[in-house]
Protein backbone atom coordinates (compact mmCIF):
# COMPACT_ATOMS: atom_id res chain seq x y z
CA UNK A 1 0.00 0.00 0.00
CA UNK A 2 1.28 3.50 -0.62
CA UNK A 3 1.89 5.93 2.38
CA UNK A 4 -0.51 8.38 3.15
CA UNK A 5 1.23 11.75 4.00
CA UNK A 6 -1.14 12.59 6.59
CA UNK A 7 0.11 16.17 8.26
CA UNK A 8 -1.68 15.41 11.62
CA UNK A 9 -0.33 19.47 12.50
CA UNK A 10 -3.59 20.43 10.62
CA UNK A 11 -7.12 19.23 11.96
CA UNK A 12 -9.42 17.61 9.35
CA UNK A 13 -13.19 17.95 9.22
CA UNK A 14 -15.74 15.39 9.04
CA UNK A 15 -19.41 15.81 8.43
CA UNK A 16 -21.67 13.02 8.91
CA UNK A 17 -19.16 11.69 11.74
CA UNK A 18 -22.15 10.16 13.62
CA UNK A 19 -22.76 7.70 10.69
CA UNK A 20 -21.89 3.85 9.95
CA UNK A 21 -19.85 4.85 6.89
CA UNK A 22 -17.84 7.93 8.69
CA UNK A 23 -17.41 5.76 12.08
CA UNK A 24 -14.78 4.10 10.56
CA UNK A 25 -12.88 6.84 8.98
CA UNK A 26 -13.01 8.48 12.23
CA UNK A 27 -11.30 5.76 13.79
CA UNK A 28 -8.91 5.40 11.05
CA UNK A 29 -8.02 9.38 11.34
CA UNK A 30 -7.22 9.39 15.20
CA UNK A 31 -4.79 6.01 14.95
CA UNK A 32 -2.83 8.53 13.36
CA UNK A 33 -3.42 11.01 15.58
CA UNK A 34 -5.19 13.51 13.85
CA UNK A 35 -7.49 16.10 15.32
CA UNK A 36 -10.65 15.78 13.73
CA UNK A 37 -13.36 18.57 13.55
CA UNK A 38 -16.95 16.80 13.43
CA UNK A 39 -19.77 19.04 13.08
CA UNK A 40 -22.99 16.87 14.09
CA UNK A 41 -26.89 18.23 13.96
CA UNK A 42 -26.61 17.51 17.75
CA UNK A 43 -23.53 18.00 19.65
CA UNK A 44 -25.39 17.68 23.14
CA UNK A 45 -26.41 14.41 22.76
CA UNK A 46 -23.85 12.28 24.41
CA UNK A 47 -25.47 9.13 23.43
CA UNK A 48 -24.61 9.37 19.92
CA UNK A 49 -21.36 10.98 20.34
CA UNK A 50 -20.34 8.15 22.58
CA UNK A 51 -18.33 5.72 20.84
CA UNK A 52 -16.84 8.30 18.96
CA UNK A 53 -15.77 10.04 22.44
CA UNK A 54 -14.78 6.47 23.57
CA UNK A 55 -12.10 6.27 20.32
CA UNK A 56 -10.93 9.34 20.89
CA UNK A 57 -9.57 8.26 24.44
CA UNK A 58 -8.32 5.33 23.26
CA UNK A 59 -5.96 6.49 20.77
CA UNK A 60 -3.43 9.04 19.81
CA UNK A 61 -5.56 11.79 18.40
CA UNK A 62 -8.75 14.01 19.27
CA UNK A 63 -12.09 14.88 18.30
CA UNK A 64 -14.16 18.03 18.61
CA UNK A 65 -17.50 18.38 17.92
CA UNK A 66 -19.23 21.28 16.27
CA UNK A 67 -23.47 21.76 15.80
CA UNK A 68 -24.38 22.31 12.40
CA UNK A 69 -26.58 21.20 9.39
CA UNK A 70 -26.97 20.34 5.88
CA UNK A 71 -29.85 22.69 4.95
CA UNK A 72 -28.10 25.62 6.91
CA UNK A 73 -26.11 27.94 4.97
CA UNK A 74 -22.42 28.74 6.24
CA UNK A 75 -23.06 26.23 9.32
CA UNK A 76 -20.11 24.29 8.19
CA UNK A 77 -17.77 27.54 8.32
CA UNK A 78 -16.81 27.53 11.81
CA UNK A 79 -15.64 24.13 12.20
CA UNK A 80 -13.76 24.17 8.93
CA UNK A 81 -11.96 26.97 10.28
CA UNK A 82 -7.74 26.11 9.87
CA UNK A 83 -8.72 21.93 7.90
CA UNK A 84 -6.74 20.67 5.36
CA UNK A 85 -8.97 17.98 4.34
CA UNK A 86 -12.67 18.06 4.23
CA UNK A 87 -14.19 14.50 4.38
CA UNK A 88 -17.95 15.30 3.49
CA UNK A 89 -20.02 11.89 3.96
CA UNK A 90 -23.35 13.65 5.77
CA UNK A 91 -25.94 12.62 3.25
CA UNK A 92 -29.03 10.62 4.16
CA UNK A 93 -29.30 6.70 2.96
CA UNK A 94 -33.20 5.60 3.37
CA UNK A 95 -35.36 4.14 1.16
CA UNK A 96 -38.65 4.62 2.41
CA UNK A 97 -39.22 8.49 2.13
CA UNK A 98 -42.72 10.01 1.52
CA UNK A 99 -41.27 13.29 0.44
CA UNK A 100 -37.79 12.56 -1.54
CA UNK A 101 -36.78 16.00 -2.38
CA UNK A 102 -37.50 17.73 1.28
CA UNK A 103 -36.01 13.95 3.00
CA UNK A 104 -33.55 13.31 0.42
CA UNK A 105 -31.99 15.84 -2.60
CA UNK A 106 -32.23 18.33 -1.04
CA UNK A 107 -30.25 17.73 1.97
CA UNK A 108 -27.73 15.64 -0.71
CA UNK A 109 -27.57 18.69 -3.04
CA UNK A 110 -27.67 21.93 -0.92
CA UNK A 111 -26.03 20.25 1.48
CA UNK A 112 -23.26 19.62 -0.91
CA UNK A 113 -22.99 23.13 -2.00
CA UNK A 114 -23.36 24.35 1.77
CA UNK A 115 -19.65 22.29 2.40
CA UNK A 116 -18.14 23.51 -0.53
CA UNK A 117 -19.33 27.08 -0.05
CA UNK A 118 -17.36 27.00 3.10
CA UNK A 119 -14.70 24.92 1.37
CA UNK A 120 -14.01 27.60 -1.22
CA UNK A 121 -14.00 30.85 1.80
CA UNK A 122 -11.88 28.44 3.84
CA UNK A 123 -8.09 29.09 2.17
CA UNK A 124 -6.40 26.38 4.20
CA UNK A 125 -8.28 23.38 2.59
CA UNK A 126 -6.43 21.39 -0.05
CA UNK A 127 -8.00 18.60 -0.73
CA UNK A 128 -11.83 17.49 -0.08
CA UNK A 129 -13.05 13.65 -0.31
CA UNK A 130 -16.60 13.40 -1.00
CA UNK A 131 -18.94 10.08 -0.28
CA UNK A 132 -20.83 9.68 -3.28
CA UNK A 133 -21.82 6.31 -4.53
CA UNK A 134 -21.68 3.42 -7.05
CA UNK A 135 -25.83 4.63 -6.88
CA UNK A 136 -24.27 7.89 -8.65
CA UNK A 137 -22.97 5.86 -11.98
CA UNK A 138 -26.34 2.91 -12.16
CA UNK A 139 -29.70 2.79 -10.95
CA UNK A 140 -30.40 -0.78 -11.82
CA UNK A 141 -28.21 -3.80 -12.37
CA UNK A 142 -29.39 -3.56 -15.37
CA UNK A 143 -27.97 -0.67 -17.02
CA UNK A 144 -24.99 -3.11 -16.34
CA UNK A 145 -25.67 -4.58 -19.82
CA UNK A 146 -26.19 -1.58 -21.68
CA UNK A 147 -21.65 -0.39 -20.17
CA UNK A 148 -18.76 -1.56 -22.57
CA UNK A 149 -17.83 -4.97 -21.75
CA UNK A 150 -21.26 -5.30 -19.37
CA UNK A 151 -19.03 -3.58 -16.83
CA UNK A 152 -19.33 -0.15 -14.92
CA UNK A 153 -16.48 1.89 -14.48
CA UNK A 154 -15.89 5.32 -13.44
CA UNK A 155 -16.59 6.93 -16.72
CA UNK A 156 -20.50 6.24 -16.44
CA UNK A 157 -23.17 8.75 -14.69
CA UNK A 158 -26.50 7.20 -13.56
CA UNK A 159 -28.98 9.50 -16.16
CA UNK A 160 -32.28 6.80 -15.32
CA UNK A 161 -32.76 7.93 -11.88
CA UNK A 162 -34.91 10.69 -11.13
CA UNK A 163 -36.88 12.54 -7.98
CA UNK A 164 -39.88 10.16 -8.99
CA UNK A 165 -37.63 6.64 -9.56
CA UNK A 166 -34.73 5.62 -7.24
CA UNK A 167 -34.42 9.32 -5.74
CA UNK A 168 -32.24 8.11 -3.29
CA UNK A 169 -29.58 7.30 -6.39
CA UNK A 170 -30.89 10.37 -7.67
CA UNK A 171 -29.68 12.50 -4.64
CA UNK A 172 -26.36 10.99 -4.88
CA UNK A 173 -26.15 11.57 -8.57
CA UNK A 174 -27.03 15.30 -8.54
CA UNK A 175 -24.80 16.16 -5.38
CA UNK A 176 -21.58 14.45 -6.91
CA UNK A 177 -22.46 16.27 -9.93
CA UNK A 178 -22.62 19.74 -7.98
CA UNK A 179 -19.11 18.56 -6.40
CA UNK A 180 -17.35 18.49 -9.59
CA UNK A 181 -18.86 21.80 -10.83
CA UNK A 182 -17.65 23.64 -8.12
CA UNK A 183 -14.31 21.64 -7.67
CA UNK A 184 -13.74 22.79 -11.61
CA UNK A 185 -14.29 26.59 -11.09
CA UNK A 186 -11.33 26.67 -9.17
CA UNK A 187 -7.96 25.74 -8.64
CA UNK A 188 -6.97 25.46 -4.93
CA UNK A 189 -8.28 22.68 -3.72
CA UNK A 190 -8.91 19.12 -5.39
CA UNK A 191 -11.46 16.71 -4.79
CA UNK A 192 -11.54 13.16 -4.82
CA UNK A 193 -14.77 10.79 -4.67
CA UNK A 194 -15.42 7.38 -3.31
CA UNK A 195 -17.91 5.38 -5.25
CA UNK A 196 -19.07 2.29 -2.85
CA UNK A 197 -21.15 -0.34 -3.51
CA UNK A 198 -23.80 -1.53 -0.97
CA UNK A 199 -21.60 -1.07 2.52
CA UNK A 200 -21.95 -4.25 5.04
CA UNK A 201 -20.05 -5.44 7.74
CA UNK A 202 -19.91 -4.42 11.21
CA UNK A 203 -19.93 -0.69 12.97
CA UNK A 204 -17.46 1.04 15.48
CA UNK A 205 -20.39 0.36 18.00
CA UNK A 206 -23.79 1.37 18.50
CA UNK A 207 -26.95 0.48 16.74
CA UNK A 208 -26.54 2.44 13.25
CA UNK A 209 -29.76 3.02 11.58
CA UNK A 210 -28.25 3.46 7.82
CA UNK A 211 -30.49 1.45 5.07
CA UNK A 212 -27.57 -1.19 5.41
CA UNK A 213 -28.63 -2.52 8.83
CA UNK A 214 -32.48 -1.86 7.66
CA UNK A 215 -31.44 -4.42 4.77
CA UNK A 216 -30.10 -6.74 7.33
CA UNK A 217 -32.51 -6.48 10.04
CA UNK A 218 -35.12 -7.83 7.69
CA UNK A 219 -32.85 -11.00 6.80
CA UNK A 220 -32.03 -11.77 10.81
CA UNK A 221 -36.11 -11.26 11.11
CA UNK A 222 -36.98 -13.96 8.80
CA UNK A 223 -38.58 -12.29 6.14
CA UNK A 224 -36.20 -13.99 3.31
CA UNK A 225 -37.20 -17.52 4.73
CA UNK A 226 -38.61 -18.68 2.07
CA UNK A 227 -36.28 -17.14 -0.56
CA UNK A 228 -34.36 -14.36 -1.51
CA UNK A 229 -34.40 -12.83 -5.09
CA UNK A 230 -31.00 -12.73 -7.16
CA UNK A 231 -31.10 -8.77 -7.17
CA UNK A 232 -27.93 -7.90 -8.75
CA UNK A 233 -25.71 -5.53 -6.22
CA UNK A 234 -22.35 -4.77 -5.64
CA UNK A 235 -21.03 -5.15 -1.72
CA UNK A 236 -17.90 -3.54 0.06
CA UNK A 237 -16.68 -4.01 3.41
CA UNK A 238 -17.53 -0.72 5.61
CA UNK A 239 -13.77 -1.05 6.83
CA UNK A 240 -12.64 -1.16 3.10
CA UNK A 241 -14.46 1.72 2.13
CA UNK A 242 -12.78 3.78 5.20
CA UNK A 243 -8.84 2.83 4.15
CA UNK A 244 -10.21 4.12 0.14
CA UNK A 245 -11.43 7.63 1.91
CA UNK A 246 -7.69 7.58 3.73
CA UNK A 247 -5.89 6.87 0.83
CA UNK A 248 -8.19 9.31 -1.60
CA UNK A 249 -7.29 12.09 1.17
CA UNK A 250 -3.53 11.65 1.77
CA UNK A 251 -2.23 10.35 -1.42
CA UNK A 252 -1.04 13.66 -3.41
CA UNK A 253 -1.93 11.79 -6.64
CA UNK A 254 -4.80 10.82 -5.98
CA UNK A 255 -7.89 11.82 -8.19
CA UNK A 256 -11.23 11.45 -9.81
CA UNK A 257 -13.92 8.79 -8.97
CA UNK A 258 -13.24 5.50 -7.64
CA UNK A 259 -15.14 2.39 -7.56
CA UNK A 260 -15.32 0.96 -3.59
CA UNK A 261 -16.80 -2.36 -4.29
CA UNK A 262 -15.29 -5.69 -3.50
CA UNK A 263 -17.85 -8.21 -4.97
CA UNK A 264 -20.09 -8.29 -7.96
CA UNK A 265 -23.17 -10.43 -6.47
CA UNK A 266 -26.41 -10.26 -5.45
CA UNK A 267 -28.96 -10.61 -2.68
CA UNK A 268 -29.09 -14.37 -2.63
CA UNK A 269 -25.52 -14.74 -3.01
CA UNK A 270 -25.03 -12.30 0.18
CA UNK A 271 -27.33 -13.83 2.40
CA UNK A 272 -26.29 -17.10 1.31
CA UNK A 273 -22.50 -17.55 2.41
CA UNK A 274 -24.41 -17.35 6.36
CA UNK A 275 -25.97 -20.23 5.86
CA UNK A 276 -22.95 -22.30 7.42
CA UNK A 277 -22.95 -20.75 10.53
CA UNK A 278 -26.37 -19.30 11.32
CA UNK A 279 -28.67 -21.35 9.00
CA UNK A 280 -29.85 -23.63 11.87
CA UNK A 281 -31.09 -20.59 14.11
CA UNK A 282 -31.96 -18.34 11.40
CA UNK A 283 -34.19 -17.67 8.65
CA UNK A 284 -31.39 -17.73 5.88
CA UNK A 285 -33.06 -18.58 2.52
CA UNK A 286 -32.06 -22.19 1.35
CA UNK A 287 -32.91 -21.04 -2.58
CA UNK A 288 -33.60 -17.90 -5.04
CA UNK A 289 -36.85 -16.81 -5.18
CA UNK A 290 -38.07 -16.94 -8.64
CA UNK A 291 -38.49 -13.25 -10.64
CA UNK A 292 -42.09 -13.73 -11.13
CA UNK A 293 -43.00 -14.29 -7.18
CA UNK A 294 -40.88 -11.53 -6.31
CA UNK A 295 -42.70 -9.19 -8.54
CA UNK A 296 -45.63 -10.31 -7.30
CA UNK A 297 -44.92 -9.40 -3.53
CA UNK A 298 -41.91 -6.79 -4.34
CA UNK A 299 -44.22 -3.68 -3.52
CA UNK A 300 -45.67 -5.48 0.01
CA UNK A 301 -41.70 -5.71 0.76
CA UNK A 302 -41.41 -1.61 -0.17
CA UNK A 303 -39.98 -2.92 -3.08
CA UNK A 304 -41.58 -1.08 -6.52
CA UNK A 305 -42.49 -3.27 -9.75
CA UNK A 306 -39.99 -1.44 -12.03
CA UNK A 307 -37.30 -1.84 -9.34
CA UNK A 308 -37.88 -5.69 -9.70
CA UNK A 309 -38.30 -6.17 -13.41
CA UNK A 310 -34.62 -4.04 -13.70
CA UNK A 311 -32.96 -5.82 -10.80
CA UNK A 312 -33.66 -9.45 -10.71
CA UNK A 313 -31.70 -11.67 -12.47
CA UNK A 314 -30.19 -9.15 -13.92
CA UNK A 315 -26.25 -9.68 -13.55
CA UNK A 316 -24.34 -6.51 -11.46
CA UNK A 317 -20.85 -5.95 -12.53
CA UNK A 318 -18.51 -3.06 -11.79
CA UNK A 319 -14.44 -2.42 -12.51
CA UNK A 320 -13.14 -1.85 -9.02
CA UNK A 321 -9.13 -1.67 -10.61
CA UNK A 322 -8.84 2.21 -10.17
CA UNK A 323 -9.16 1.88 -6.43
CA UNK A 324 -6.50 -1.01 -6.40
CA UNK A 325 -4.16 0.29 -8.48
CA UNK A 326 -4.38 4.03 -7.60
CA UNK A 327 -5.72 3.52 -3.78
CA UNK A 328 -3.95 0.51 -3.05
CA UNK A 329 -7.32 -0.98 -1.53
CA UNK A 330 -8.17 -4.39 -0.46
CA UNK A 331 -11.09 -6.23 -0.12
CA UNK A 332 -12.07 -8.21 2.50
CA UNK A 333 -13.94 -11.51 1.41
CA UNK A 334 -17.65 -11.36 1.59
CA UNK A 335 -18.37 -13.96 3.67
CA UNK A 336 -16.31 -12.24 6.48
CA UNK A 337 -17.85 -9.25 6.15
CA UNK A 338 -21.44 -10.95 6.19
CA UNK A 339 -20.59 -12.64 9.16
CA UNK A 340 -19.12 -10.07 11.30
CA UNK A 341 -21.84 -7.68 10.29
CA UNK A 342 -24.31 -10.83 11.38
CA UNK A 343 -23.02 -11.31 14.62
CA UNK A 344 -22.44 -8.03 15.48
CA UNK A 345 -26.16 -7.41 15.00
CA UNK A 346 -27.08 -10.63 17.10
CA UNK A 347 -24.82 -9.57 19.86
CA UNK A 348 -26.56 -5.78 19.72
CA UNK A 349 -29.90 -7.21 20.21
CA UNK A 350 -31.30 -6.76 16.74
CA UNK A 351 -33.06 -9.82 15.61
CA UNK A 352 -36.85 -9.90 17.36
CA UNK A 353 -36.34 -13.67 17.96
CA UNK A 354 -34.94 -16.77 16.36
CA UNK A 355 -36.40 -18.18 13.83
CA UNK A 356 -35.55 -21.65 12.05
CA UNK A 357 -35.26 -22.38 8.28
P1 LIG B 1 -25.87 6.86 8.12
O1 LIG B 1 -27.34 7.09 8.12
O2 LIG B 1 -25.29 5.98 9.15
O3 LIG B 1 -25.10 8.25 8.13
C1 LIG B 1 -25.63 9.41 7.55
C2 LIG B 1 -25.00 10.61 8.20
O4 LIG B 1 -25.51 11.81 7.57
C3 LIG B 1 -25.33 10.72 9.69
O5 LIG B 1 -24.18 11.09 10.38
C4 LIG B 1 -26.36 11.82 9.74
O6 LIG B 1 -26.32 12.58 10.91
C5 LIG B 1 -25.90 12.70 8.59
N1 LIG B 1 -27.00 13.56 8.13
C6 LIG B 1 -28.15 13.18 7.54
N2 LIG B 1 -28.91 14.27 7.31
C7 LIG B 1 -28.23 15.34 7.79
C8 LIG B 1 -28.47 16.74 7.87
N3 LIG B 1 -29.60 17.28 7.41
N4 LIG B 1 -27.53 17.54 8.42
C9 LIG B 1 -26.38 17.01 8.89
N5 LIG B 1 -26.08 15.70 8.86
C10 LIG B 1 -27.01 14.89 8.32
O7 LIG B 1 -25.55 6.31 6.65
P2 LIG B 1 -24.22 5.68 6.02
O8 LIG B 1 -23.08 5.74 6.95
O9 LIG B 1 -24.62 4.39 5.43
O10 LIG B 1 -23.96 6.69 4.82
C11 LIG B 1 -22.91 7.64 4.87
C12 LIG B 1 -22.59 8.11 3.47
O11 LIG B 1 -22.20 6.98 2.68
C13 LIG B 1 -23.78 8.76 2.75
O12 LIG B 1 -23.27 9.81 1.96
C14 LIG B 1 -24.28 7.61 1.86
O13 LIG B 1 -24.97 8.11 0.73
C15 LIG B 1 -22.95 6.96 1.49
N6 LIG B 1 -23.07 5.58 1.01
C16 LIG B 1 -23.55 4.60 1.86
C17 LIG B 1 -23.67 3.30 1.40
C18 LIG B 1 -24.18 2.20 2.27
O14 LIG B 1 -24.44 1.10 1.75
N7 LIG B 1 -24.34 2.40 3.58
C19 LIG B 1 -23.30 2.95 0.02
C20 LIG B 1 -22.76 4.03 -0.76
C21 LIG B 1 -22.66 5.31 -0.26
P3 LIG B 1 -27.25 12.28 12.17
O15 LIG B 1 -26.45 11.31 13.01
O16 LIG B 1 -27.42 13.60 12.82
O17 LIG B 1 -28.52 11.68 11.65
Amino acid sequence: MTELKIDTKRPVMVTGATGYVAGWIVKELLETGCTIHAPVRDPDNSAKLKNLNALANASKGKIKFFKADLMEPGSYTVAMKGCGTVFHTASPFTLDVKDPQKELIDPALNGTKNVLDSVNATKSVKRVVLTSSCAAIYADAKDCASAPNGTLTEDIWNTTASLEYQPYSFSKTVAEKAAWEFAKAQGRWDLVTINPSFVMGPPIGGKPTSESFNFMQQLGDGAYRTGAPRFGIGVVDVRDVAKAHMAAAFIPRANGRHITSGHNTNIFEMFNVLKDQYGKDYGIPKSAAPKFLVWLIGPFMGIGRKVVSNNVNHVWKADNTKSINELGTSYHPLKQTMEEMFQYMIDAGYFKKKVGS
